[in-house]
C-alpha cells in the first residue's frame, strides 16, 4: 500500500487526504493546532454558549465545490443553512441592496438595473457548473467547456471599476462592488471582476449558504470520511521541517510557500525558491465577534434577514478603501463584512444574545485596532448597535497569523490576487502543486483555485500526487 502524509488539516489539507485514502492510500495528517479545521473551525468565542466561525462563514464555493459534491457530506452531518437573504448592502439613504438565490427576486430588487442584472448573471449562473469545472482547476489545462470560458475571459480579466459601469444605479454598482471586493485587490486592477463575477454567478446557483451548527461540521465531515477510510490525523504536531515528517511516497503541505520553504529547505530548487520568494501575500483582514443583544437595530430592515452584510457604503468609497488598504494606508471607513450566520441556523444563539462576525479589509500586518472603525460601520447603517453588544472579541492581524501560519501578515485568502497570481500560483506551471522536490506537493489555498473552503486545492494537488504515484509505480 503506498503512503501519503498531509501536513495541515484546513479544508484543503483534509480534501487533499479523503482523496488519496479513498483511492487507497494510507494517509496520516499531521496539524500544528491541537484543533483540526484551519480556516474551517468553530468556537465559543465570545460567550459561552454562542457559535462563532473562526474563518470560514459563508459557502458558496463550498456547496458548489465540483469535489464536495461527489463526497456526500451530508451523510456525515453536514447540512447547509440558507439565510433568506444571501446578502444585504445597506446605503447611507436608509435603504439597502440585497442579493437573493434568486436571479429574478434579485433582478426586480434592484429596480432599473434588474435587466441589467439579468443580463449580467444569467449565463454565468444557469452554467456555472460547467465554468466551475474549468475554473477550479489549474488555467493551463485543456477546457473542458471552451466556449463558455472564452465568453467567461474577457469580462473576468476588466478591472471591476469598469463592471460596475454596466449598471446605473448606486445601490446595483454597491451591490457589485461589496461582492468583487472579497477579491482583496484595488477595484481598479485588471481581473478584479473575476472574483465578483463567481461568487455572485455561485450565489444564483447555490446560495451563500452556512454549515449548520458552525463551519467545523464542514471539517466534522471531511474528517469523519477520512477515518472511515483508514487515514489517522495527529493534532498539536508542528513540522517544522523535512524531519519531522515520517517517511512516505507522497507528502502534501497544506501552508503557505513561505512555510513549505521554511520545511524543506535546500532542498527546494532554486528557481522554484526564487518564485516562492516573489509570492504576494494579500492585505489582511482585522476581525471582531460580538455577543449582541437581540437583532441588529438595521436602518432598513430587510438588512436582519442577511447572511453576509457588506458594510462599506457605495461602489467609489469601497474602490477607495481598498485601493488605500493595497497600498498599505489604513482607511478612516475601511470596507467591513458581517454576518448574521444565526439568521439561517438560529441554533447558534443562546437566550436571544447572537453571534455577530465582522472582519474589515486592512493593510498587510496593519499593527492598530480596527475595532472602533468596524463599530462605526456598523453603527452608521444601525443606529443604536454598539448599546446591544455584551461581549467582543478581537483578532488583530498578528494574532491570525499567530493562529495559523498560513495567514501571513492577517492575508486571509492565502495570496494576493495581483497580476498574474490570480490564475497562476504559487508560479506559473502546468502543475503548479509540485514543489520541485520528488513526491512533495503543495496544496494550500496558496494555489489553484485559490481561497475559499472548496476543498479543490487540496483535490487537484491529490491528482498531481496520484499521478505521481502511478508514475514511480506505487498507485
Ligand atoms: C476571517 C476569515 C473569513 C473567511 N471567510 C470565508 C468564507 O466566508 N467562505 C469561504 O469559503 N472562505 C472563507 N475564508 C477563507 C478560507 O477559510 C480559506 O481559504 C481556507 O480555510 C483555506 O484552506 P487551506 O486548507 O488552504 O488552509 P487553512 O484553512 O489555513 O489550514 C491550514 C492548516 O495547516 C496547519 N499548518 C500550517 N502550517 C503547519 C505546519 N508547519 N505543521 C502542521 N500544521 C500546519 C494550520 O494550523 C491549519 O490548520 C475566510 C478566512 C478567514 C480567516
Amino acid at each position: 500500500m503506498s503512503t501519503a502524509v498531509v501536513v495541515g488539516s484546513g479544508p484543503n489539507g483534509l480534501a487533499a487526504a479523503v482523496h488519496l485514502a479513498r483511492s487507497g492510500v494510507d494517509v496520516q495528517v499531521l496539524e500544528a493546532a491541537d484543533e483540526i479545521g484551519g480556516g474551517t473551525r468553530s468556537g465559543e468565542l465570545t460567550v459561552p454558549g454562542l457559535v462563532h466561525d473562526h474563518c470560514s462563514a459563508f459557502h458558496p464555493m463550498g456547496a458548489g465545490s465540483p469535489y464536495l459534491q461527489t463526497l456526500g457530506l451530508e451523510e456525515y452531518g453536514l447540512r447547509w443553512k440558507w439565510p433568506e437573504v444571501d446578502c444585504a448592502h445597506p446605503l447611507d439613504d436608509g435603504e439597502a441592496a440585497l442579493l437573493h438565490r434568486s436571479l429574478e427576486t434579485t433582478a426586480v430588487g434592484l429596480g432599473a438595473d434588474g435587466a441589467r442584472w439579468r443580463r449580467m448573471f444569467a449565463d454565468l449562473s444557469s452554467g456555472f457548473d460547467a465554468l466551475a469545472a474549468d475554473l477550479m482547476r489549474p488555467v493551463l489545462n485543456v477546457p473542458r467547456h471552451p466556449l463558455r470560458l472564452a465568453a467567461f475571459g474577457p469580462r473576468a480579466l476588466l478591472p471591476a471599476v469598469v463592471s460596475a459601469r454596466w449598471f446605473r444605479t448606486p445601490k446595483a454598482r454597491a451591490l457589485f462592488g461589496g461582492i468583487a471586493a472579497h477579491a482583496y485587490h484595488r477595484l481598479d486592477r485588471p481581473a478584479t471582476s473575476a472574483v465578483g463575477l463567481m461568487i455572485t454567478a455561485a450565489g444564483h446557483r447555490y446560495g451563500w449558504p452556512v454549515a449548520e451548527g458552525g463551519s467545523a461540521a464542514i471539517t466534522r465531515a471531511l474528517a469523519a470520511q477520512l477515518a472511515e477510510h483508514g487515514g489517522k490525523i495527529h493534532t498539536g504536531v508542528r513540522v517544522r521541517c523535512a524531519a519531522d515528517i515520517p517517511p512516505a511516497d507522497v507528502v502534501l503541505l497544506d501552508v503557505a510557500p513561505v512555510g513549505a520553504l521554511g520545511i524543506l529547505g535546500e532542498a527546494v530548487p532554486s528557481r522554484i525558491v526564487k518564485s516562492y520568494r516573489k509570492f504576494r501575500h494579500a492585505p489582511a483582514a482585522f476581525k471582531v465577534d460580538f455577543a449582541v443583544e437581540g437583532p441588529i437595530p438595521w436602518n432598513d430592515p430587510a438588512v436582519g434577514r442577511a447572511g453576509t452584510v457588506h458594510l462599506g457604503g457605495d461602489f467609489d468609497e469601497i474602490a477607495r478603501a481598498e485601493r488605500d488598504v493595497a497600498c498599505g494606508r489604513m482607511p478612516q471607513r475601511p470596507f467591513v463584512l458581517l454576518g448574521q450566520q444565526y439568521v439561517a441556523d438560529p441554533s447558534r444563539s443562546r437566550d436571544g444574545v447572537n453571534p455577530v462576525y465582522a472582519y474589515a479589509h486592512v493593510p498587510a500586518g496593519y499593527p492598530g485596532d480596527a475595532t472602533a472603525a468596524v463599530v462605526a460601520q456598523i453603527e452608521r447603517f444601525a443606529p443604536g448597535f454598539r448599546e446591544r453588544v455584551v461581549a467582543t472579541t478581537v483578532a488583530t492581524t498578528a494574532d491570525l497569523q499567530r493562529d495559523n501560519p498560513n495567514q501571513v501578515g492577517g492575508d486571509i485568502i492565502g495570496g494576493a490576487n495581483a497580476g498574474v497570481q490570480v490564475v497562476f500560483r504559487p508560479r506559473i506551471s502546468l502543475d503548479p502543486y509540485r514543489i520541485g522536490v520528488p513526491g512533495v506537493f503543495l496544496c494550500s489555498a496558496s494555489t489553484p483555485p485559490g481561497a475559499g473552503a472548496h476543498g479543490m486545492c487540496g483535490y487537484n494537488a491529490a491528482e498531481s500526487a496520484l499521478r505521481h504515484l502511478r508514475d514511480i509505480g506505487r498507485g
